[in-house]
């Protein structure tokens, strides 16, 4: 698989398990408690509890998808599973996956404490 291909893969899977009604470029939005209408973005489920539990988990995003301010992104763990099945969402990687969609705002905060930094400073 190339880069690219990997990309929309797991672009897909984000998107499939989230809405059937999603298409490709489309960027939608959803509704945050905290920010309101916000751009829908897509991270390992991990990503958010380690942001919740405030412990860092690391960050990792597909730099196939320029166009996208918040590429889907996933965990420390979840990238060293992936890299166990040569880049393929399935098996043990894709169990642990569990894509959870977060609001744009949401994301650079989860962005910013996962690659070392205080958000909340
Ligand atoms: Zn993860
Ligand atoms: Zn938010």
């Amino acid at each position: 698989m190339t880069p690219s291909n990997i990309t929309r893969f797991f672009r897909n899977l984000f998107r499939s398990s989230a809405t059937n009604a999603a298409r490709n470029n489309e960027r939608r939005t959803i509704h945050c408690d905290t920010h309101g209408q916000a751009d829908e973005t897509f991270v390992c489920h991990h990503v958010i509890d380690g942001l919740v539990r405030k412990e860092r988990v690391g960050f990792f995003w597909t730099a196939e998808d320029p166009d996208n301010p918040h590429p889907d992104a996933w965990c420390a763990e979840c990238e060293e599973r992936v890299k166990l099945t040569d880049g393929e969402w399935e098996g043990e990687a894709l169990e642990h996956l569990k894509p959870k969609i977060l609001c744009g705002e949401c994301y650079e905060v989860a962005k910013t404490f996962h690659m070392g930094g205080n958000p909340w400073s």
